[in-house]
């Protein structure tokens, strides 16, 4: 039997950086995956292999809508669907290769198999069992079911199967407004395929500001995307090949059908506990099936949990976060991960990313905040690569000027983010954004705009 002062369960963000933080610290850690690849969902089934599919389609994208207007001629590209998918699987395979090394260099263990914790400081991996003072549970998360749908990974897909598809179809109903189903939508749409997105709530992305969500919405309907808004999915049937989708309107109980070549179900995720033995342990858990943690601790000393197995946005970056916190706590160090910080990212084009608190939550916490908002129109970077669509939107505490988040549709969001991220993590005011010299011309010097507007108002607008 062998002895760690760290077993982690699964290699994912959460799981495989928690691992290297340990061992950079002086731990001795073994990270059990029962998958072939380590890095997860995220490298092998999620951030990455989508990336790298909406990557391909963006060219494409841009071939067609862009290049004659910039006198680029010539005959547009035709899409090898094949090549395509190979593409897509050396970018997964360069990054999973990546952990690998990673773990070689930091003398990490890779326990190859399917984890069981059999009682308090034993995981049992086949038939072999490890003992371990601190066990991590960073076992992720799967798609999560929808009543009357039943997925065969071939007609009705789910994310997985979306990125693996046979052909590229005439047409797809995306179940589900949120992050994913808009993502690999957005690939299918570019490759032109007929999208229809069926959402049950009234807006598509859930959660988001509103104003970006209606914004973002009337962007993709311009892209060719159907939005059918405040739809109940009532079932999926699959007959020759061909799905046909029912949905009853939410206003007033109306039924209607759509046909599909292909139906992607994108309704969420639901944490990946289950075959770990947690019910036997007697590890307490919440209704929507998380861990129970309290800093990263379950209610059985030395067990641990972190990334999508507990609550929090499905992120991996907060996976990531989550996991480094908890190996610098294990190494008696104080862990911390600010929760009020994480950047939500939606990887289409325009880019949408968002941090802080939406409109929507301040209004509701009653706090009384300002606006400061600057188009991309006004943004001559922006302009010159035909990406004038959309805002950035900077909210500030009406009386201290302190930035209280921040929402941004176009191009580049998702990296511009993380400048207002770090003005919040350091407190900053408005203001202090404003005052900061920014390059001239990139898509930066909206986010400085959006910050002069919560003053004395933005100068291009
Ligand atoms: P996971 O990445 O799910 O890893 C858990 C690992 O544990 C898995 O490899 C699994 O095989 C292993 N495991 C489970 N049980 C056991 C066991 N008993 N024994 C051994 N191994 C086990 N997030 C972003 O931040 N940005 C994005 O752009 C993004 N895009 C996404 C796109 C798609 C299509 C999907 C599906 C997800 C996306 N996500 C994205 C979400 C992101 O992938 C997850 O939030 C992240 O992977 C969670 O990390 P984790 O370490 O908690 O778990």
């Amino acid at each position: 039997m062998a002895t760690y002062d760290v077993i982690v369960i699964g290699a994912g963000p959460g799981g495989y950086v928690c691992a290297i933080r340990c061992a950079q610290l002086g731990l001795k850690v073994a990270v059990v995956e029962g998958r072939e690849t380590l890095g997860g969902t995220c490298l092998n089934v999620g951030c990455i292999p989508s990336k790298a599919l909406l990557n391909a389609t963006h060219h494409l994208h841009e071939v067609h809508e862009n290049f004659e207007k910039m006198g680029l001629m010539g005959a547009a590209p035709t899409v090898d669907w094949a090549k395509m998918q190979a593409y897509k699987q050396d970018v997964v395979n360069g990054n999973t290769k990546g952990i690998e090394f990673l773990f070689k260099k930091n003398k990490i263990t890779w326990l190859k198999g399917w984890a069981t914790i059999p009682a308090a400081g034993q995981v049992q991996v086949g038939d072999e069992v490890h003992s371990a003072k601190n066990i991590v549970i960073a076992t992720g998360s799967e798609p999560a079911s929808l009543p009357g749908v039943t997925v065969d990974e071939t007609t009705i897909v789910t994310s997985t199967g979306a990125l693996t598809l046979g052909k590229i179809p005439a047409s797809m109903v995306v179940i589900g407004a949120g992050v994913i189903g808009l993502e690999m939508g957005s690939v299918y749409a570019r490759l032109g395929t007929q999208v229809t997105v069926v959402e049950y709530l009234d807006a598509i992305t859930p959660g988001m500001d509103a104003e970006v969500a209606k914004a973002f919405q009337k962007i993709l309907t311009k892209q060719g995307f159907k939005f059918i808004l405040g739809a109940a999915v009532q079932g999926v049937s699959v007959a020759d090949g061909k799905a046909t989708v029912t949905y009853k309107l939410r206003k007033d109980d109306s039924e209607s059908v759509l046909e599909a070549e292909t139906v992607l179900v994108a309704t969420g995720r639901k944490p990946h506990t289950a075959g770990l033995g947690l019910e036997a342990l007697g590890v307490e858990m919440l209704p929507r099936g998380q861990v129970k943690t309290d800093h990263f601790a379950t209610n059985i000393k030395g067990l641990y949990a972190i990334g999508d197995a507990i609550v929090g946005p499905m992120l991996a970056h907060k996976a990531e976060d989550e996991g480094m916190a908890l190996a610098e706590i294990l190494a008696g160090k104080a862990g911390h991960v600010n929760y009020g910080v994480i950047p939500g990212v939606v990887y289409t084009t325009p880019e949408v990313a968002s941090v802080g608190q939406t409109e929507e939550q301040l209004k509701e916490a009653g706090r009384a905040y300002k606006v400061g908002k600057f188009p991309f129109m006004g943004n001559a970077r922006a302009k010159a690569v035909f990406q004038a669509d959309g805002f950035v939107k900077i909210l500030a505490d009406k009386a201290t000027d302190r930035i209280l988040g921040a929402h941004i549709i176009g191009p580049g969001a998702g990296d511009l983010i993380h400048e207002v991220c770090v003005a919040m993590e350091f407190g900053a005011s408005a203001q202090d954004l404003a005052l900061t010299c920014h390059a001239h011309p990139t898509y930066s010097e909206a986010v400085r705009e959006a910050a002069l507007a919560c003053g004395d108002g933005a100068i291009h607008a």
